[in-house]
């Protein structure tokens, strides 16, 4: 997997979640449309606990797009990580 240079960026993606620094396994796409473009995604790394956990957090808010393997995801074009 190619990340961008971005400082102090880790070598392996980490989850998400809040104080959590398991290895990331999950992708999950999200967009909220009253701040994005409905193309626009925002991209959460989840561990493997934590998938559910997050999933849910989008889900409830109606943000959440897409659950991807960390290996199947293609970042596309324009989004961004946070
Ligand atoms: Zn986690």
């Amino acid at each position: 997997m190619i990340t961008p240079d971005a400082p102090g960026a880790p070598d392996v993606p980490t989850c998400s979640a809040k104080g959590c620094r398991a290895a990331a396994v999950w992708v999950l796409a999200w967009n909220n449309p009253k701040l994005h473009t409905p193309e626009r995604r925002k991209t959460w790394l989840a561990c493997e606990e934590h998938r559910e956990h997050l999933s849910q957090f989008l889900g409830v808010r109606g943000f959440l797009k897409d659950v991807v393997a960390l290996g199947e995801w293609v970042q596309p074009e324009g989004s961004e990580r946070r």
